[in-house]
C-alpha cells in the first residue's frame, strides 16, 4: 500500500493532435523550428480555441481516467492553450469541473504565460500587461486557481517578463511555480526561488547556484522525464546536486499533446530511475510526498498519517520496486480516495 499517487504537473485539457509534428521531429526538425513555423503550442492553441466545451472535457476525462486507473488521487491541471481571456477562463472552469466529474482532487494552475498568442506577436510585454491588468485580478477575486505558472524560455517569456507577472501574482496572494531551464539556462530556478515558488519544473539546464537558491526558498524540483524522453534530450537535470543540497524532488507526467503525450505516472517513475538516476525510494516519494509538497498539499495528502486524507493505492506486487522496474504493467488492486 502506498499513498494515492499524485501527478503534480499536467496540461490535461487541450484539443487537436500533434502526431504530424512527431513525424517531423523524427525526420530531424527541432522543437524551436517547429514552434517558429507555427507548430508546437501555437497549433494546440488554435485547435483548443475552436473546440467546444464538451470536446475539451471529453478529451481531458479520457486522459484523467488513465491516471486514475494507476492509483492517482490528486492531479494538477494547467490552462495555457487559450491565451486570451475568454478561453483561458473557460479552461480554468473546465479544470475545476474535472474534479466534480471524477473522484479525484484537482488543483488548478493558471498558465496564461505559456506562449505569446498570435494577437500579440512581437509584443510579449503587451500580453504580460493584459495578464497582469485584466486576468490575474479577476482570477484571484474569483478563487479560480490554486497557483500561477509561466514558461521562461527563449521561445516563451523572458525572466524580466515572468518577474513582472509573478510580482502581480504574489501581490494578489497567488502562489507561483515555473517551467524553468528546460532548453537553456535563463536562471529560471533562481527566479522561481526569488518568489518563493512552490516548484520549479524541468530544470535540465539548472546550475549549482540555481539549486542553492531553491534550497533556500524551499522550492520543490519537479522532474519531467516524459518530456526528456519524447524530445530525446541528452542533458539531465542536476539530480546529484539536488540530492546533495536536500532539494525535494517530485516526478510528474507533464501530460501534454506535443512534448510529453504521457498518461502513465508508473512509466515516468521508470524513466526517472533509468534516465535521471533516481532511486526507487525517490521515485515513490516523488509521486506521493514530494508531489504533495510541490502542490502545497502536504498537510492533506501524500503520506499515510493520522489526520490526513485517506488517499491510498493498493498494489498487487511483492515489492514496491516492481512499480518502478516494470514497464507497461499496472498492478493497481484498489484505489481509495478520501476514505472511499
Ligand atoms: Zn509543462
Amino acid at each position: 500500500m502506498t499513498p494515492g499517487l499524485i501527478d503534480c504537473h499536467t496540461h490535461l485539457i487541450f484539443a487537436g493532435d500533434r502526431s504530424r509534428e512527431f513525424e517531423l521531429r523524427l525526420e530531424g526538425a527541432s522543437y524551436e523550428e517547429i514552434a517558429r513555423a507555427g507548430g508546437g503550442i501555437a497549433a494546440t492553441v488554435a485547435a483548443t480555441r475552436d473546440a467546444g466545451a464538451d470536446e475539451l472535457l471529453g478529451g481531458a476525462l479520457a486522459r484523467l481516467d488513465r491516471l486514475i486507473a494507476e492509483g492517482v488521487t490528486t492531479v494538477e491541471v494547467k490552462s495555457g492553450y487559450g491565451l486570451n481571456a475568454e478561453v483561458e477562463l473557460r479552461l480554468l472552469a473546465l479544470a475545476r469541473r474535472l474534479g466534480r466529474c471524477r473522484e479525484i482532487d484537482v488543483l488548478v494552475t493558471f498558465l496564461g504565460a505559456h506562449a505569446v498568442p498570435p494577437e500579440f506577436a512581437g509584443d510579449p510585454e503587451g500580453y504580460i500587461d493584459l495578464l497582469r491588468r485584466d486576468l490575474l485580478p479577476q482570477i484571484a477575486a474569483g478563487g479560480l486557481v490554486d497557483a500561477v505558472d509561466g514558461f521562461c524560455e527563449g521561445i516563451g517569456f523572458s525572466p524580466g517578463q515572468i518577474r513582472r507577472l509573478f510580482g502581480t501574482a504574489r501581490a494578489l496572494k497567488l502562489p507561483v511555480k515555473l517551467h524553468a531551464d528546460q532548453l537553456s539556462n535563463l536562471h529560471g530556478a533562481e527566479l522561481a526561488a526569488e518568489f518563493s515558488a512552490l516548484s520549479a519544473d524541468h530544470l535540465e539546464h539548472t546550475d549549482e547556484a540555481g539549486v542553492r537558491s531553491m534550497r533556500r526558498s524551499g522550492t520543490v524540483a519537479v522532474l519531467l522525464p516524459g518530456a526528456f524522453y519524447c524530445m530525446r534530450e541528452t542533458r539531465c537535470p542536476p539530480v546529484e546536486s539536488l540530492r546533495e543540497h536536500g532539494v525535494p524532488m517530485a516526478v510528474a507526467t507533464d501530460c501534454n499533446p506535443g512534448t510529453s503525450p504521457v498518461t502513465s505516472l508508473l512509466f515516468v517513475m521508470n524513466a526517472a530511475a533509468l534516465q535521471f538516476g533516481l532511486t526507487v525510494g525517490e521515485c515513490l516519494a516523488g509521486t506521493t510526498r514530494e508531489a504533495a509538497r510541490a502542490l502545497g498539499r502536504l498537510g492533506e495528502t501524500g503520506t499515510i498519517e493520522p489526520g490526513k486524507w485517506c488517499d491510498l493505492a493498493i498494489w498487487d506486487v511483492e515489492r514496491p520496486a516492481e512499480l518502478v522496474q516494470r514497464i507497461g504493467f499496472n498492478p493497481l488492486f484498489a484505489r481509495i480516495r478520501r476514505g472511499r
